[in-house]
């Protein structure tokens, strides 16, 4: 009985593997053409002052409409780009997208917020970051300063590569911003070699920041190692007034959550760009 039971777990656990494949080559085979069938679009994503509300900064976030799939979430697709190497082309899409914007509003008079892309550690691979950034700023006459990258530590492995990268970058006025603070292996040695203007503590801290007291003193530390490097800290995944208070109460100061907003399309983000977020 027990071998039958065996059997039958072995068998469903093969099926599983077997629908996620299909659907990991059906992502991968619809990815190749997102960019030309104009499936991709970016949500905005605002960051707080949490003193007042008001706006600091805004994170785009890319967003896929597939005809056959729907809507598919980047935590799911993005993986695939990246062991593809879509990410280049879809990477250098959202770059592209999101200084067009930038132009657009600059254009239309709206007041500039900051803007910070998401890039992954293939991204650095060819050495033409850099360069396509530095190309986009220049056809959009966009400052420098209006533009960010947000790096996961846990995803970057190769420091050699990115260093002289992200110096580069630095030196342009480009912000560099550390997502996900925390849940890396080498927090603190990111800090100590890479040019950081931003550490993000990750949303999974957060979450536990009322209810679990060691939880709550870690996220104390990070606040306080950035404060006292001068780096901007920015909280991730704020959904209550609780945690709200007790991150200024920690002596945060900047902030990300649906307490504020969500990820929002450009158009609704214009009336944003002109006054406080009100709660
Ligand atoms: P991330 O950069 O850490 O982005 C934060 C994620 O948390 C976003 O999910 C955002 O919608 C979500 N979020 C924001 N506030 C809250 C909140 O209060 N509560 C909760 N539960 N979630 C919140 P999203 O948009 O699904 O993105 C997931 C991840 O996909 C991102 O994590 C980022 O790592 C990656 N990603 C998104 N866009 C891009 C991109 O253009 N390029 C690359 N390479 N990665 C991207
Ligand atoms: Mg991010
Ligand atoms: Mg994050
Ligand atoms: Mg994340």
């Amino acid at each position: 009985h027990a071998k039958m039971e065996g059997k039958n777990t072995y068998k469903f656990f093969n099926e599983d593997i077997r629908k996620q494949l299909e659907r990991n080559l059906l992502i991968e085979n619809e990815l190749r053409r997102a960019i030309s069938n104009g499936e991709f679009f970016i949500n905005y994503q605002p960051k707080c002052n949490l003193a007042d509300s008001s706006l600091i900064g805004l994170e785009a976030l890319v967003r896929w409409n597939n005809p056959l799939l729907g809507i598919v979430s980047p935590a799911e697709f993005i993986p695939i780009a990246e062991e593809t190497g879509l990410i280049n082309d879809i990477g250098n899409w959202v770059i592209n997208a999101v200084l067009y914007q930038l132009h657009q509003w600059q254009s239309s008079g709206y007041p500039l917020a900051k803007i910070s892309v998401n890039v992954s550690q293939r991204q650095f691979k060819e050495n033409e970051l850099v360069d396509y950034i530095e190309k986009c700023l220049t056809t959009y006459n966009i400052e420098p300063q209006y533009f960010e990258i947000e790096i996961t530590e846990s995803l970057i492995a190769d420091f050699d590569l990115i260093i002289p990268q992200l110096t580069s970058l630095k030196n342009m006025g480009v912000g560099i911003s550390i997502d996900d603070f925390g849940t890396g292996y080498s927090s603190l040695n990111f800090i100590n070699l890479l040019p950081v203007d931003t550490l993000k503590i990750d949303q999974s801290f957060i979450r536990g920041l009322l209810s679990n007291r060691k939880n709550n003193l870690l996220v104390k530390t990070i606040i306080d190692i950035g404060n006292n490097l001068q780096l901007k800290v920015v909280a991730e995944g704020i959904e209550t007034e609780e945690q709200l208070k007790e991150l200024i109460n920690l002596n945060c100061h900047f902030g990300q959550g649906y307490l504020f907003s969500k990820p929002l399309a450009a158009d609704k983000i214009e009336s944003i760009l002109f006054k406080k977020l009100m709660l």
